[in-house]
């Protein structure tokens, strides 16, 4: 029962796109901190399905991020696998 709440809670967390939500978010590749929120700790892109971003700023916000990789302000991969 618990656990199943639990679950839920974590996956019901708003569906609302954030950049949609905040007109004064902008996706800029510079902003490493931001575009950091969107992907995982060994650097891959979290997909739209968990992030709940809508499909016109996930698809600006994958283009930032590899614009922000090619300057090497967020990882490709993080080698820390042990
Ligand atoms: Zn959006």
């Amino acid at each position: 029962m618990l656990d199943r709440n639990r679950r839920k809670m974590a996956f019901h967390r708003r569906k609302v796109c954030r950049f949609c939500a905040d007109s004064h978010a902008v996706i800029d590749y510079k902003d490493s901190k931001t575009l950091r929120l969107f992907t995982t700790e060994r650097g891959k892109i979290i997909p739209r399905r968990i992030s709940g971003n809508c499909a016109k700023h996930q698809r600006v916000l994958t283009v930032a991020i590899r614009r922000a990789r090619n300057i090497a302000l967020l990882p490709y991969t993080t080698s820390t696998l042990r």
